[in-house]
């Protein structure tokens, strides 16, 4: 059994009920790889250090960081101390892992997007020195090594541009959809402040609970805004890489892991 599980770094999430329980599967066999997002704690460090978090939307929708290269610095010091405090948890409750920095173990890769594009007030504006990325690969050799000598594997949102060999923000949902699809996982699980996908965000009787239940992607995406967005588009990815089961459940509960299995979050697979 090989799984991929992400959490986000948004406000809410409960890492200790995660990381207490991957420590606990992995101690009796199972395989799990971490990726973790940074946006609580990059939020945090830019107020600390007075620089403005600046998101924006693109034309079709999508929510995203604009990065310049003040922003990108302080992305990799979220990312890294974030990617630190999840290892020393996990050592706490017995488990090893390793911390997959891309500048030194070249595992995933990503282009630049220099250019972005802003849509506000009915007009789009173009956005010029971003440093974030779009994955374009993968070492699975490397989390499967890691894997296999018995340590959780903890992936940053952070890829490796070959070009400047600069870490690049990347989509921390996209990373885990690319790399369950890349290890052939048998399950993903995208954890959040949140129980899954809901009809009505106010209301948590309104999740669904199965995809089946609503049909197809196109119908599940127009309940979605913001950031959730996204997290299905990688919860679509994973599908179309034939990761055979995945879910959007909730990182703030006891037993996160167990919670989706047991159909308490989104499952996205028929
Ligand atoms: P993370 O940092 O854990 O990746 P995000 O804040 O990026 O989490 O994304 C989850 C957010 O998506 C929720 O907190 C919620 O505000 C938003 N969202 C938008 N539409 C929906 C929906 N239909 N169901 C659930 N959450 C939604």
């Amino acid at each position: 059994m090989i799984g991929v599980v992400k959490i986000g770094g948004a406000e809410g999430n409960k890492l200790d009920f995660l990381l207490s329980e991957l420590a606990k599967r992995t101690s009796n066999g199972e395989k799990w790889v971490l990726v973790h997002g940074a946006s609580g704690i990059m939020d945090k460090l830019c107020r600390d250090r007075g620089v403005e978090v600046r998101m924006v939307t693109s034309p079709s929708g999508y929510r995203s960081r604009y990065v310049g290269e003040k922003e990108r610095v302080l992305f990799r010091e979220a990312a890294l101390s974030y990617g630190a405090k999840i290892q020393n948890t996990l050592a706490n409750f017995g488990a090893q892992s390793k911390f997959l920095d891309p500048e030194t173990t070249e595992s995933v890769f990503a282009d630049r997007k220099d250019i972005i594009r802003e849509y506000s007030e009915g007009r789009t504006r173009i956005l010029r020195g971003n440093y974030s990325g779009t994955i374009t690969s993968v070492e699975s050799g490397k989390i499967i090594q890691t894997l296999d000598s018995g340590f959780i594997p903890i992936l940053p949102p952070l890829g490796l541009d070959s070009s400047s060999s600069l870490s690049l923000n990347i989509d921390g949902d996209r990373l885990a959809a690319s790399v369950a699809g890349a290890i052939k996982a048998d399950i993903l699980v995208i954890l959040s402040n949140i129980p899954g996908l809901m009809k009505d965000m106010n209301d948590p009787e309104s999740l669904i609970k199965n995809r089946s239940d609503e049909g197809s992607w196109e119908k599940l995406e127009d309940y979605a805004a913001g950031n959730m967005k996204r997290k299905l588009l990688a919860c679509r990815e994973a599908f179309e890489l034939g990761v055979p089961k995945i879910y959007l459940a909730d990182g703030r509960v006891e037993e996160p892991l167990k919670n989706a299995e047991r159909g308490n979050g989104t499952c996205l697979t028929l």
